[in-house]
C-alpha cells in the first residue's frame, strides 16, 4: 500500500480538506468535516477520528482475524473500496526535548453521494 505523505513541520500543520476546503487539522485539534471518513495515527496505531459506520466495520474485521499484526488501516481502505476516496499521510516532526515524528493518515471522500449512501445503510 503506496499513501502519498506529505512532511510538515508541527508548527506549519494546516490541513484543509480537498473536497470542500475546511480547515480540518491544525497543531491544537482536528475539526472534521462530513468528507474526512477516518484519521489515523500510525505512533499509537489507532484512529483518533473515525466515522461511526466505519468503526464497526473494523471491530468487525478484527474480531474476524484475530491476528496481533491487524492492521485496521489496510483493512479499512479495502472495505472502502472507494474510486472516489483519496488517503493521504501527513508527518509532522516536533521539535520537543527529542524530535518525534508521527504520521497521521487521513481519508477523504469526494463524492457526496456516496457518504449519503453509506449513511443509509
Ligand atoms: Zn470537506
Amino acid at each position: 500500500m503506496n499513501i502519498p505523505t506529505v512532511e510538515l513541520e508541527d508548527e506549519a500543520l494546516k490541513v484543509h480538506c480537498p473536497a470542500c476546503g475546511a480547515l480540518i487539522c491544525t497543531p491544537e485539534s482536528c475539526d472534521p468535516c462530513p468528507h474526512v471518513l477516518f484519521m489515523y495515527d500510525d505512533m499509537v496505531g489507532d484512529f483518533h477520528f473515525i466515522q461511526p459506520r466505519l468503526a464497526s466495520v473494523v471491530d468487525e474485521s478484527k474480531k474476524a482475524a484475530q491476528d496481533e499484526d491487524f492492521d485496521a488501516l489496510k483493512v479499512l481502505i479495502a472495505v472502502l473500496d472507494s474510486p472516489s476516496m483519496l488517503c493521504f499521510g501527513v508527518t509532522t516532526t516536533g521539535m520537543a526535548c527529542v524530535s518525534i515524528s508521527v504520521t497521521n493518515y487521513i481519508g477523504i471522500e469526494f463524492d457526496d453521494r456516496r457518504l449519503l449512501d453509506n449513511e443509509r445503510r
